[in-house]
């Protein structure tokens, strides 16, 4: 039996005081957020869930697919899907392009399974939708991932060459016309495809899944934010309206996950924003955007885009901007500054556009870990109190994987998720305060003028580009 620790922190006292996070375009056209379950918050449970976003629903749903008479609880600090899956590009893509990073931490077999694995999370989601009927506006256009400047040519020829290697392929070379006709975009210059990606609308799916989950017995606690947890045979989960018990708990808490202090160095919390223009149907049949790509550039502080059913486009920058202590403040909700930034490049990527307005923009916090894979796993010192965290941008798909896992740790089940190589995996880490934020914001401030140097066809300085190769490599959100 695991030696049992002191209480573990979730939440800071600091972060206990940030607002809850505003509605997004995507939860707007949802309806609303849910009203709140108003569950009384007490009782004893098999599985307690900490985190009501993809990681935690797909957990509690995996769970009860497994053990229908299992008794789960979901908490959630403000509403489910208020985090950041409700309010993501909608991007659903596989791992193929991390495949570099999947080699490396499982070697070749295990890099294939979880690849594939990854791909056919996106195939789950859609029967998911189908069979429970949810109409998440999913839509089969493939992964179109560009080069818009000279110095992005290629940027895919490592992850190209690993998949060649492997002998499996899931990209799909195209022309520069093609591209060029695809996106209906002066800005690209070369791309890939990857046929099997989709978008969908992110905060249908969450709302779908959160509905399920009730119909399948979950117990869902929101507006509850969970302060701390005492360890034990019997987990004590404690929030400030009451405390509940479990068996097991998962810690499913994405950015805000940064405050309990054995997971605070695998991730660093960071700002990408998103801007949706008015609807311009007639402007995206003009232009030629035809299809329902979801598009990337290869900045560092990736562009992301990609059409809305009503014919909007909604376009997200991967700021990178950091806040002090790793808080989830006021900043993740509205970013002002990043948003100029990302409304910037809407307007350059698709000049045509000219002076349409944009109607709606926001913010939201990245998990971010070193090497864009999440990190899973049992907090040490217990043998009942998991964790799934750093889903870095790309978590829509995942997070299916992610469910699978921790349902699998929570009950203590031995098979090919619980011993996957992203479990208890020992990640790089980031530094702590001071270091974390006035290091990250000199490396983003040398990424940010590197990449304005190369937009005005300047050569950025050897400094800038020195300091910009230390930020972890991304091509997502
Ligand atoms: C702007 C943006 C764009 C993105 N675009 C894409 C994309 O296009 N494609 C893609 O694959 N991924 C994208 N992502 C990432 C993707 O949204 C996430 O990886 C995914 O939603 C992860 O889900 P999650 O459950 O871990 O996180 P979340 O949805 O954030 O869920 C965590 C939940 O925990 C709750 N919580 C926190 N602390 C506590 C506590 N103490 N007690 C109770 N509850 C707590 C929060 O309120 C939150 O609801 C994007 C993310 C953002 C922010």
């Amino acid at each position: 039996m695991a030696k049992h620790a002191q209480h573990i922190q979730v939440l800071s006292r600091e972060q206990r005081r940030d607002p809850p996070l505003s509605l997004s375009y995507w939860m707007e056209e949802a309806g609303g957020l849910p009203s709140v379950t108003g569950a009384r918050v007490s009782g004893h449970y098999d599985h307690v869930i900490v985190g009501g976003g993809f990681v935690g629903l797909w957990t509690a749903l995996h769970i009860k697919q497994r053990q229908p008479g299992a008794a789960v609880a979901v908490i959630e600090r403000y509403r489910c899907g208020s985090g950041a899956s409700g309010r993501n590009g909608g991007s659903v893509m596989s791992w193929w392009s991390e495949i570099g990073g999947l080699l490396a931490i499982g070697g070749r077999e295990e890099a294939l399974r979880l690849a594939h694995a990854s791909q056919d999370a996106i195939e789950a989601i859609e029967q998911f939708c189908l069979t429970h009927n949810i109409d998440a506006h999913l839509a089969r256009g493939g992964w179109l991932w560009t080069a818009t400047l000279e110095d992005h040519r290629d940027a895919w020829a490592a992850v190209l060459a690993d998949c060649d290697r492997l002998g499996h392929m899931p990209f799909t070379l195209l022309s520069p016309q093609d591209v060029a006709l695809r996106t209906g975009s002066p800005v690209h210059l070369q791309g890939i495809l990857e046929p099997g990606a989709v978008t969908l609308q992110p905060a249908r799916l969450v709302l779908g899944m959160r509905r399920v989950a009730l119909e399948k017995g979950v117990t869902i606690f929101e507006d509850t934010p969970v302060t701390h947890l005492q360890p034990g045979r019997l987990v004590q989960v404690h929030t400030d309206h009451g405390l509940v018990t479990g068996e097991s708990v998962v810690l499913a808490t994405n950015a805000w996950a940064a405050a309990i202090p054995a997971l605070s160095r695998f991730i660093v919390p960071v700002n990408s924003s998103i801007v949706v223009t008015e609807p311009v149907p007639q402007l995206l049949r003009e232009i030629g955007w035809a299809g329902d790509e979801a598009i990337n550039d290869s900045q560092t502080m990736v562009n992301y885009y990609r059409k809305t059913r009503d014919g909007r486009i909604a376009f997200g920058k991967g700021t990178g901007a950091l806040a002090w202590g790793s808080r989830i403040d006021a900043t993740f909700d509205r970013h002002e500054a990043s948003l100029r930034m990302t409304e910037a490049d809407l307007r350059r990527t698709y000049p045509q556009l000219g002076q349409t307005p944009i109607t709606h923009g926001w913010s939201g916090p990245i998990d971010r870990s070193y090497d864009n894979l999440p990190i899973l796993g049992t907090l040490p010192g217990t043998d009942n109190i998991h964790y799934g965290v750093g889903w870095s941008g790309h978590g829509v798909a995942p997070s299916y994987l992610g469910g699978q896992i921790l349902a699998s740790l929570a009950l203590k089940q031995r098979d090919e998720w619980s011993e996957c190589a992203l479990v208890n995996r020992v990640p790089k880490r980031f530094p702590p305060e001071p270091l974390r934020s006035v290091g990250g914001n000199v490396i983003r401030n040398a990424v940010r003028r590197r990449e304005a140097a190369r937009l005005a066809g300047k050569k950025p300085s050897k400094l800038d580009t020195l300091l910009a190769g230390l930020a972890p490599g991304s091509n997502h959100p």
